[in-house]
């Protein structure tokens, strides 16, 4: 048994694994609901959405929350919906409020195409053995966690166009399990 002050740390992104906003817009993915979410960081000024005030189309499949929840981890939120994932995300998914990673402007991918988040992770997870989930990360990003996180770690990639799928869990769980 893994206890609780030993287990990974999960990162969890928003748009890519949970919301598979690539997939085709008019065929809405098995399993998933729609929602229409009106933030209030769309009415700020600084926000590219700014000037854009529909809701956010947001399709989300209930079964990831219990899913996760399952899942060996400490669940933080690593998404550029920072606060607002535990407002609008968790509840439709039945997620508790889970921690929050705040990020750092401006927001400028490293060098060598290293993806903006990938610094503040490893900051944020202080050498505990991380696994991340995103649409956005590549190799450059396993290279970087590799060479600057003192722990183990799991950079994994997730499909936008499906979001977090079974194999995506089946990994999470199986890293979980080398790790305990
Ligand atoms: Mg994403």
């Amino acid at each position: 048994m893994t206890g609780p002050a030993t287990r990974p740390l999960l990162f969890l992104d928003v748009d890519g694994p949970l919301n598979p906003y690539a997939a085709k817009p008019t065929r809405r993915p098995e399993g998933y609901q729609t929602h229409r979410m009106l933030l209030a960081s769309m009415a700020q000024p600084h926000r590219p959405s700014y000037h854009r005030r529909r809701p956010l189309r947001v399709w989300l499949n209930p079964d990831h929350g219990p899913s996760l929840l399952a899942l060996p981890y400490d669940l933080v939120w690593a998404t550029t919906w920072t606060d607002e994932a535990n407002e609008w995300i968790a509840p439709r998914l039945g997620l508790p409020e889970l921690p929050v990673v705040q990020w750092p402007r401006p927001r400028q991918d490293g060098p060598g195409g290293v993806f903006w988040k990938t610094a503040t992770l490893v900051e944020w997870a202080a050498g505990r053995p991380f696994a991340w989930v995103d649409d956005d990360v590549t190799d450059a990003d396993v290279a970087w966690v590799a060479a600057h996180h003192g722990g183990p770690a799991l950079v994994h990639r997730v499909d936008p166009k499906h979001g977090l799928r079974a194999g995506d869990f089946a990994a999470l769980a199986s890293w979980a399990g080398v790790m305990s």
